[in-house]
């Protein structure tokens, strides 16, 4: 076995790759990352600035594979004799790119649903059989985040035994995966949310949309975060419960939602240590320790991000939703009936943090809302007193110790963006969000401000003194994900 894996793989599957020129033993569909992790290598780019990054805290991760640069080596799948470099972040444009000699597929649906986790399918188990339905899921597996669970789970049990359960679509549900919608778009009597799968563009009429996006890690601020071994907590899952590698051998669990990780750990027997207030890491081109504010020091080669999730707002105000503050993040205004405005719901982790069972009945009831709207029989009412149950989590609103930083190594967005740049252009009075973004290009790199808006926002109240839902929150302009303007212009 190789130093981190956790289980045993498949050794009809088992490859040689080479990284820089070095051969390492990995598997067949594995993906690059990961095999490097489980052979303890996770410095694996460099971006523009020249600092080394591995493939678990943000940003993209360009490499060169068998010659051909540009390649996403985050989501590179393995094959016997892969040769892949390092490639910098200045010489890399990631698109998602449409072969435009390919038809574009159209689907007419009663209701598009984007997203396949909790949210997501217990909307299609509700509507499923009596309208036509889309599932549209950019990753490949379905049910969301709680795929990437290992431990039981709040009403649900196993998280695996669950989803399956849940699976078991009806025929006039059409799952499309690996998928990426790329927005919502009014036309005429019909929602238009064009997406992508490979190089294909898909259009999908629907008369009703449901944006079941769910929600994205909450990335921490310290010194050297993007360092290689520091894990965002939906990477460190999937490591673990997806491919059987452990983050490291010893793990700092940081941030305020330590068991949901703490759990995950114990069931692999990874020794880790709980450190509420991070400040800095070292290392040699991977971590090998944190250091609090305190000072204390703890010897560690993996740091896991365990701060909870927000919900992902770049759908919602794409599709024409306001915000507003509540309970630690920023959440869709819905009426009575989970709309975001006429035509379009919202359901789960979009809405607010909680179970993902809680998450699940939310998308019964948002099912059961549609179904009323199509004069059919449902029951809502059985919904929402279950929902009752389940309060939202509440996240405490980090205190930055901003002038406790080097602001110039703690990175606010994986674009190259530091602590420092951001709090330089707030320090000299711009608080305006519009404008940091343009000054600092906070938010309009890869991500599109998924996992840096709500820091730089953070920032700017911290500095400012504007409470959070003062702060005017720059709506996302579509394509919600990077693809060329003209395919979406003018259809
Ligand atoms: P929970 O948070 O409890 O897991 P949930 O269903 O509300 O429940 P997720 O599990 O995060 O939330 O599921 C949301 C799903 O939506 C994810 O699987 C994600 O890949 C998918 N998704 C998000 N944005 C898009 C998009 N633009 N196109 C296609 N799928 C998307």
């Amino acid at each position: 076995m190789r130093p981190l894996d956790l289980t045993e793989k498949d050794p009809s599957k088992k490859v040689t790759i080479y990284f820089e020129g070095k051969p390492y033993e990995a598997y067949e569909g594995e993906k690059f990352p990961v095999a490097m992790l489980a052979n303890g290598v996770y410095w694996l780019t460099t971006s523009t600035e020249g600092r080394h990054r591995g493939a678990f805290t943000f940003g993209p991760v360009p490499v060169k594979v068998n010659g051909v640069k540009n390649v996403n080596g985050r989501k590179l799948k393995l094959k016997d004799g892969m040769k892949i470099e390092r490639q910098r972040y200045d010489e890399f444009q990631e698109q998602v790119e449409i072969d435009e000699g390919k038809p574009v597929l159209r689907y007419v649906v009663d209701v598009a649903v984007v997203g396949a986790g909790p949210a997501g399918l217990g909307v299609v188990e509700e509507i499923g059989g009596k309208l036509t339905v889309a599932l549209i899921e950019e990753k490949d597996w379905l049910g969301g985040d709680m795929w990437l669970k290992g431990v039981e789970q709040e009403d649900f049990g196993n998280p695996r035994e669950a989803i399956e359960r849940l699976t078991n679509f009806p025929e006039n549900v059409r799952v499309f995966l690996k998928t990426t919608a790329l927005g919502v778009f009014d036309k005429g009597e019909y929602f238009l949310v064009p997406a992508v799968r490979n190089d294909q563009l898909i259009e999908f009429m629907a008369k009703r949309v449901v944006l079941a996006t769910g929600a994205v890690d909450s990335i921490m601020l310290f010194e050297n975060n993007d360092w290689p071994g520091v894990f965002r907590r939906s990477d460190a899952l999937e490591v673990m419960n997806v491919w059987g590698v452990a983050p490291g051998r010893k793990v700092a669990v940081v941030g305020a939602f330590p068991e949901e990780i703490t759990a995950e750990l114990d069931r692999w027997g990874i020794e880790y240590v709980v450190v509420p207030n991070p400040k800095r890491v070292e290392g040699n081109d991977k971590v090998e320790r944190l250091i609090d504010e305190n000072g204390n020091v703890y010897e560690v080669d993996a740091v896991i991000m365990a701060d909870g999730r927000i919900p992902d707002i770049n759908p919602i105000t794409q599709a024409g939703g306001k915000l507003y503050f509540k309970r630690g993040y920023y959440r869709p205004v819905i009426d009575s009936n989970h709309r975001i405005r006429e035509g379009i719901y919202v359901a789960g982790s979009a809405v607010s943090i909680k179970p993902h069972y809680a998450n699940y009945l939310e998308g019964k009831l948002v099912g059961a809302y549609i179904l009323s709207e199509f004069g059919l029989e449902a029951e809502p009412c059985i919904y929402e007193g279950k929902l009752k149950d389940y309060e939202p989590v509440a996240r405490p609103v980090p205190k930055l110790p901003l002038d406790g930083f080097n602001g110039e190594d703690v990175q606010i967005c994986g674009c190259g963006v530091t602590l420092k740049k951001v709090d330089d252009v707030v320090k000299s009075g711009i608080t305006d969000l519009q404008i940091i973004k343009r000054l600092t290009h906070l938010a309009m790199g890869f991500c599109q401000g998924r996992f840096c808006l709500f820091n730089g926002a953070l920032l700017v109240s911290q500095r400012s003194g504007t409470p959070m839902d003062r702060l005017d929150i720059p709506v996302a302009r579509p394509p919600i994900k990077n693809v060329k303007m003209k395919v979406v212009a003018g259809r």
